[in-house]
């Protein structure tokens, strides 16, 4: 069988070294392989009229023939949305258009023959075309050609000579080159079982689609392929751990819980508080080891609920460990935990880079001694020569700046790998946890304690900055505190700082009563610290800032959050940075400025945040107006995210159904030996070589 990874691309007619060069550079495409799994964004098909009846919701871009019987206006103002039904005969579909509603009703006429064209889809059970081009009748030129693929290209490309149609021409001598039919990626019985397109047929319609029928149902095998891998190896890796590693049992619930619980826990739990806390300790009871992931938004009070798993932890003789992903949120965990445990007995230390010599060797020993229960600290934690006695629990917060590698990293500092709770405040839609976190059980806490308000977002444009600071004034002659966050572009750090230096000046001359701390990320942790604890402690009441304080800061005086220039943040930083607020009893508020011009997309995420406060409705939404790679933390998950064909905002269901047949499969053949699933294995290592996301799956 050949080996397509192995043959250079510069050999295929018409590419050549120079041209290969370019594709390399341009496209990471190197191989034959590389090559064909390049797959068209698009296509349109030109040769014919297609009739309104046999359009559905996967459809190239297209051709009609028919009449506008009417024009219809829905919603208001930046809503507003312009339909023509639009009839030949065979049906109705809606033409919309979302703006130049003026321009199209009077350009085109009602009962007279056009031809549309653009790419049908479905939205509410109703076909429709959003924003066709449309021409006269006798503008119509059918071309030979049926379904054309269209190729993502570059500038460069383009001024090479390797335009979409170039490109085509290349994959479509390449295809034809490969007279073996290629090997197959799934095992035969799952492609009967499951009605899917053999791979050969799949890869040569996905480029050069002979009817929109066969092209999704080679749409269809490829992405099913795509998902059900990544399901797979996250699902066999869970499987592996769990016959591989025993956990350890925490069968009691003693002392420290319970004098915890009934004598200095100043409030009550709230029901998902307890919720969660039982998962968990069902988890820790059964002699598996645990992998649980605890999804609550921000102030649902997660802290504690972690606190409490340490204290089991605790009562069955194990040590606990608690990671933040930064200095200072590591260091306020460490004083919050301080702080609830103080009149009990219970040791705990902070580990962070910054703890050096005489202390940190007490703590390396305090550790390996078992005196220290309890261990706060940043990634300094896992370092290897940091050592338990007995390591039971590892809490990990903020899990988006953990990867599963970083994970397992954890598991070599004991004789089984300790329990591991890993909190995230980024509330995750199920699809993408799904396959982000795939091998964690999930936890929700999806209620927040009593007596808070919920937090009011006013959207602001900037020209009113004088009576936005009105309100800010009477916010802290009221005794209250206000943050005040500048954006920050990981290109132009310069630029950035100018930025802030600026609204740091103008923040000080309009409110010359006030003090005024500043924090970013180019500051030393020492000064960043001592800035911070400025506001921590009330003696500033205005904190000017760029992103640094996003995650965990926890100020429960604050009232108040500005954030300049919020058309430049996605929608779950918004919500991140807005959760800095709302974390006491008053009225807080979240004001977003903006410039007064904004384009359509940002309109809509600033609707939202202003609409909600609800993490999981935001970040629903997030996913579907940004698509799942610009998603927060998704980069740095360390899990196959650049999907070639398969869209997890679109394919959600597709996904759940793949995982299900991946599930079945790896329990029924744990071990990985029934000879029926050899390609499946063969498989999943193949794609770990040859992929770095997916050798960190495992
Ligand atoms: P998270 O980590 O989920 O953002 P925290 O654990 O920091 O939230 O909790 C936010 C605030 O709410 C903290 O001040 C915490 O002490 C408080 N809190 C937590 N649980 C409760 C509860 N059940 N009732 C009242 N206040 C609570
Ligand atoms: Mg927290």
């Amino acid at each position: 069988m050949i080996d397509l990874t192995a043959r250079d691309i510069k050999y295929i007619t018409g590419v050549g070294p120079q041209k290969a060069e370019i594709l390399q550079k341009e496209l990471q495409i190197s191989s034959l392989h590389d090559l064909i799994y390049y797959f068209p964004y698009k296509y349109v098909d030109r040769s014919r009229i297609y009739q309104v009846s046999e359009l559905n919701g996967s459809m190239p871009y297209i051709q009609l023939k028919g009449k506008i019987i009417g024009f219809e206006t829905f919603g208001e103002g930046r809503q507003r949305r312009l339909v023509a039904h639009f009839n030949d005969g065979t049906g109705t579909v809606d033409l919309v258009w979302f703006q130049s509603i003026k321009y199209i009703t009077s350009r085109y006429k009602l009962h007279q023959e056009y031809i549309v064209f653009g790419r049908p889809t479905v939205f509410n059970g109703r076909v429709n075309v959003a924003h066709p081009d449309i021409d006269k009748p006798e503008d119509l030129k059918l071309t030979s050609k049926g379904l054309q693929p269209y190729y993502n290209t570059t500038e460069r490309m383009k001024r090479s000579f390797l335009a979409s149609p170039a490109l085509a021409r290349i994959i479509a001598i390449a295809l034809q080159g490969i007279t073996e039919p290629l090997r197959e990626t799934l095992p035969q019985w799952l492609l009967s079982q499951y009605h899917l397109m053999p791979l050969t047929e799949a890869i040569n319609t996905v480029h050069f689609p002979t009817s929109p029928d066969a092209l999704r149902k080679a749409e269809y095998r490829l992405k099913f392929e795509e998902l059900f891998y990544i399901q797979l190896a996250i699902l066999r890796y869970a499987k592996d751990r769990q016959l591989r590693y025993r956990g350890y049992v925490f069968s009691k619930v003693g002392d420290h819980f319970n004098t915890f619980y009934s004598r200095y826990l100043p409030f009550e739990l709230t029901g998902a508080q307890k919720r969660v806390l039982k998962e968990i300790r069902q988890d820790v009871g059964t002699g598996r080891q645990m992998n649980r992931l605890v999804q609550g938004d921000v102030g649902s009070g997660k802290t504690l609920v972690a606190l409490m798993s340490m204290l089991l932890a605790i009562d069955n003789k194990f040590q606990a460990c608690m990671m933040a992903p930064t200095e200072i949120l590591a260091n306020q965990h460490y004083e919050t935990i301080c702080a609830f445990l103080k009149d009990m007995d219970i040791r705990v230390e902070l580990l962070t880079g910054s703890i050096k010599g005489k202390k940190r060797k007490e703590i390396h020993e305090g550790l390996l001694n078992g005196d220290i229960d309890i261990l706060v600290g940043t990634h300094a934690v896992i370092e290897d020569t940091v050592q338990f006695a007995s390591l039971g629990l590892a809490v990990i917060d903020e899990q988006h700046r953990f990867g599963v590698a970083q994970r397992a990293q954890l598991w070599h500092k004991n004789t089984y790998p300790p329990h591991v709770l890993v909190m995230t405040a980024t509330p995750i839609p199920r699809t993408l946890a799904m396959t982000l976190y795939g091998d964690l059980d999930v936890s929700i806490i999806d209620e927040l304690p009593p007596g808070r308000k919920p937090i009011q977002t006013i959207h602001q444009f900037d020209n009113r900055r004088e009576s936005m600071y009105q309100s800010v004034r009477n916010q802290i002659a009221e005794g209250r505190q206000v943050y005040i966050v500048y954006p920050l572009i990981k290109e132009s750090e310069k630029i950035d700082l100018k930025n802030l230096e600026e609204g740091y000046h103008q923040i000080c001359e309009a409110f010359p009563e006030a003090k005024v701390c500043k924090v970013h990320g180019k500051m030393k942790p020492v000064e960043k610290d001592a800035e911070m604890q400025t506001f921590i402690s009330g003696e500033s009441q205005i904190m000017v800032a760029t992103t640094v304080i996003e995650v965990g800061v926890n100020v429960p005086n604050a009232s108040v959050m500005i954030i300049e220039n919020a058309e430049r943040f996605g929608l779950s930083q918004l919500h991140q940075l807005r959760g800095r607020v709302g974390r006491g009893a008053d009225q807080s508020y979240c004001i977003l400025v903006t410039k007064y011009q904004l384009a359509e997309d940002t309109r809509k995420r600033l609707e939202i945040m202003v609409r909600t406060n609800d993490g999981f409705e935001i970040a629903e939404a997030d996913l579907k107006l940004r698509g799942p790679g610009d998603l927060e933390g998704t980069q740095q998950s360390g899990v196959a995210f650049d999907l070639k064909i398969a869209d997890i905002a679109r394919d959600g269901q597709l996904l759940q159904y793949v995982r299900e047949i991946a599930q079945a499969i790896v329990d029924e053949d744990p071990q990985g030996v029934l000879p029926k699933n050899d390609t499946l294995w063969a498989q999943l290592n193949a794609l770990k070589k040859s992929n770095v996301n997916w050798a960190s799956i495992s």
